[in-house]
């Protein structure tokens, strides 16, 4: 009998943390504290230091994340914001949220992520932000998007939601732009039991300003200092969220064992597997690899009870939504045929080695075969 192997196993990470997840959530319901209790702080203080980042502002998802930072950056109409289309729509949604628009570039053919040769001929008088995304949990090329940035007077906004514990020359994804955005999606590599979000900066301003935003635009009940939005981080996600906080080292080492295993398996077989840049220690959100016969590989897999995923099959400049940027098919070459050809295979911390050599030898059988 086949058997099944999701993508993403959630109930396996619950089974192996029950106890410490249901004290957490029994401890917020006992006090009550829904909205912006005590567990938000101490979840905003021990991810700041998990990413060795001055501040971190909770919010209530990836998407908030993204949308608020741009809006404290001072991004608004007329702004241009240079970013990915080999991405979730959300990275694109933030800046269409702000009124700004987003100019699409190509990506490297190796890491997927911004093409800093792309990003750097994009630049007008105009382009007030670089939002590079750390796609499936490797840090886009920092060095020469910041430089750019400098060079242009720009603001870096780091899409992290993917890198959770991603390092980029040894320092951690939320600390490489002037603020990061991270989703705690469940699916993320920190995941909590709905949606949330946060961000990290060491701006002590834009922090300030995130922190307002998020609550109504106030630091006193019915002060209002800005108009703001309702966009916190709920407590209880907050408290389930600094549970699983504890296990995300040992966790994301999981995870880098088994896409090293997975690469080391694969190698002899006629796909590509992931590359990664030397500076980069990347948090295997996702391990993708890309084949030509991507559409028959997935059914087959399927079939056989393995959960595999397309991140992304439609990239955001010819998605329906954005037809209004006026983009045709053609015009991102890489972006697009890595949306024709890649795979997400299934990855998780709690992978066995068994699982993993079940799905190796049935990508070898769909090959071979
Ligand atoms: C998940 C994700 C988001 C959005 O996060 P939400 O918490 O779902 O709003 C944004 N960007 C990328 C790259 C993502 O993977």
């Amino acid at each position: 009998m086949a058997q099944k192997i999701p993508l993403v196993d959630l109930k396996a990470q619950y089974a192996a943390i029950q106890q410490d997840i249901d004290t957490a959530i029994q401890q917020v319901i006992g006090s009550t504290a829904f909205i912006m209790g005590p567990e938000v702080r101490s979840f905003e203080e021990a991810f700041a230091t998990f990413c060795g980042s001055p501040y971190c502002v909770g919010v209530a998802s990836g998407t908030a994340a993204l949308e608020l930072v741009l809006r404290a950056g001072g991004v608004g109409p007329d702004h241009e914001v240079i970013t990915a289309a080999h991405t979730f729509i959300a990275t694109a949604e933030a800046i269409s949220a702000v009124g700004a628009r987003p100019v699409f570039v190509d990506i490297d053919p190796r890491t997927y992520n911004l093409d800093p040769d792309a990003v750097a001929a994009a630049v007008t008088p105009a382009t007030r932000a670089i939002l590079p995304v750390h796609i499936y949990g490797q840090p886009a090329d920092m060095d020469r998007i910041n430089a750019i940035a400098k060079t242009h007077g720009l603001l870096v906004v780091e899409d992290a939601a993917q890198a959770h514990g991603a390092t980029w020359n040894g320092h951690c994804a939320g600390t490489l732009g002037d603020a990061a955005c991270f989703s705690f999606y469940p699916g993320k590599n920190l995941g909590a039991y709905g949606d949330a979000g946060a961000v990290t900066t060491a701006d002590a301003r834009l922090a300030e300003q995130v922190r307002l935003l998020r609550n109504h635009g106030r630091h006193s009940k019915y002060l209002h200092e800005m108009k703001g939005f309702g966009e916190r981080m709920d407590t209880l996600q907050a408290a389930v969220l600094l549970a699983k906080l504890r296990h995300l080292q040992r966790w994301t080492a999981a995870r880098r064992r088994l896409a090293a295993r997975y690469t080391e398996q694969l190698a002899s077989l006629e796909l590509e597997t992931p590359y990664v840049d030397a500076r980069a220690n990347p948090a295997w959100h996702l391990y993708v690899i890309r084949t030509p016969q991507r559409e028959a590989l997935q059914t087959f897999l399927q079939e056989r009870g393995i959960g595999v995923g397309v991140h992304y099959p439609v990239p955001l400049h010819l998605q329906p939504a954005y037809t209004d940027l006026g983009y045709r098919r053609g015009e991102l070459p890489v972006t697009e045929a890595v949306a024709d050809t890649c795979l997400s295979l299934p990855l998780f911390p709690e992978m066995t080695d068994a699982q993993q050599d079940y799905v190796v030898e049935q990508i070898r059988l769909f090959l071979e075969g």
